[in-house]
């Protein structure tokens, strides 16, 4: 017998508040969808990670090419150098979203980051004031100062008020299965998106076709070419954070192509590198890119962290992108797979605004106190874990987003034990 798993002396975990959390599982080994522990218990991976993993744990070809790079050139500084790996993911991506130049960085947030610095010094640089930036209601897009101020004022930001930069907000009109009031709540949205756009405005940004962090909120792809159109009536830029929905999550390669919207900019992270070493990436368009190119030196671009680049992570990311791109099948069919499974449930007492896009599947179950703190979401994570699950609930928002390698058997694992906790709680 094991001893009950316990908190470790000496860590410190992400979003967790130790006073009401189980001790954290102790991972040991990855394999396709499966997590297996160190007491030897195995679990399939339904969020993919946070996210990230896109193929499987521990993925082959991936794996290979990583050790390849490591034993060649692990790192190497970006500012008086570039490499091979970073020419090859710089033009595939430059061919896939329609932006001609990349910024490396180090994860989801930076890329936020970088995406909100190069819009803001880009009129800085023309001498031009705009200095309103506009997002959308429930939008996340990271955890440092500048993603945070962007994000929607949550109790993740409320410590940090008083540090954050103003941001105007619209609202974002979510929809879900059998919603019938969606045409009035888009357009009340892009009433008020055309109402703050009044306003000389730098950049508006949003999480192209869903809302991850905020609970899986998911618009149709005629709004967000609506709010395109506003955006380009005002002249102002268009950043797109795809951290999430990029790399097939919604069914495409990319959210904007999907949803027919071209962005300025658009920052990437999560499956970039098929989930195996932290990196994020900001594309621009060259008409951005010009804007930083002149004899003066404060029209610098100044950002630059310690990785930019690394070569670790962009043979992963190439090794990751020649495996989405040799089965597009397997991003393009996680919906009709998905599609039966969840239709089972609908009806169920304490299910709620079933939506499913792409890889991405959701409902909420309904509370009288929704929100991140609600307790269902632990409730039912527990109960599902005795069922070999792995989920992680946001509040009373229920999501599944397993890897593109999960097998059926595993799938139907997955929605019986859902339907089996439902009945626990
Ligand atoms: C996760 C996420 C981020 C932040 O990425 P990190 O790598 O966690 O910093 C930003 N935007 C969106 C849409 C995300 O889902």
């Amino acid at each position: 017998m094991t001893s009950p798993p316990s908190w470790h002396p000496h860590l410190w975990h992400p979003t967790t508040q130790v006073a009401h959390s189980e001790p954290p599982l102790r991972a040991v080994r990855g394999e396709g969808a499966l997590l297996e522990l160190d007491d030897g218990r195995r679990l399939i991976d339904g969020i993919s990670g946070w996210w990230v993993m896109l193929h499987g744990h521990a993925e082959r070809a991936i794996a290979a090419a990583v050790a390849r790079q490591a034993s060649t050139l692990e790192q190497v500084i970006f500012a008086n150098f570039r490499h091979p790996g970073a020419e090859a993911l710089a033009e595939r991506l430059s061919a896939l979203s329609g932006l001609e130049r990349l910024f490396f960085s180090d994860n989801g947030s930076t890329a936020v980051e970088v995406a909100i610095k190069i819009a803001w010094q880009w009129w800085h640089n023309q001498g031009i004031s705009r200095p309103q930036l506009i997002a959308f209601d429930g939008a996340y897009h990271g955890d440092t100062f500048g993603a945070m101020a962007v994000g929607e004022r949550s109790l993740f930001s409320a410590p940090f008020a008083p540090l954050l930069f103003d941001v105007a907000r619209a609202p974002w009109p979510a929809t879900w299965w059998g919603d019938d009031a969606v045409e009035a709540r888009e357009a009340a949205a892009l009433a008020r998106l055309e109402q703050l756009l009044e306003q000389p405005t730098a950049a508006v940004i949003l999480e192209p076709l869903v809302q991850g962090a905020s609970g899986m909120a998911m618009v149709r792809p005629a709004f967000l070419r609506q709010v395109e159109q506003r955006v380009r009536a005002a002249g102002a830029l268009l950043i797109a954070d795809e951290v999430l929905t990029g790399f097939g999550r919604c069914g495409e390669l990319f959210a904007c192509r999907q949803a027919g919207i071209r962005p300025d900019l658009m920052a990437l992270s999560k499956g970039l590198t098929g989930g195996f070493l932290p990196m994020g990436v900001t594309l621009a368009s060259e008409t951005i890119y010009r804007g930083f190119i002149d004899e003066e030196p404060s029209h610098t671009l100044f950002h630059g962290h310690s990785f930019t680049a690394n070569p670790l992570g962009c043979a992963a990311a190439l090794a990751s992108l020649d495996l989405l791109e040799a089965s597009p099948e397997r991003h393009r069919g996680m919906e009709a797979r998905h599609r039966p499974y969840l239709e089972t449930l609908v009806g169920h007492r304490l299910l709620r605004r079933p939506r499913l896009l792409g890889c991405i599947a959701a409902f909420d179950l309904a509370v009288d106190n929704p929100g991140y703190l609600n307790p269902v979401g632990r409730q039912l994570q527990r109960l599902l874990l005795e069922q070999g699950v792995f989920l992680r609930p946001l509040g009373e928002v229920v999501y599944l987003l397993p890897p593109l390698c999960i097998n059926d058997d595993q799938l139907a694992h997955c929605y019986a034990a859902i339907a089996g906790a439902l009945e626990h709680i």
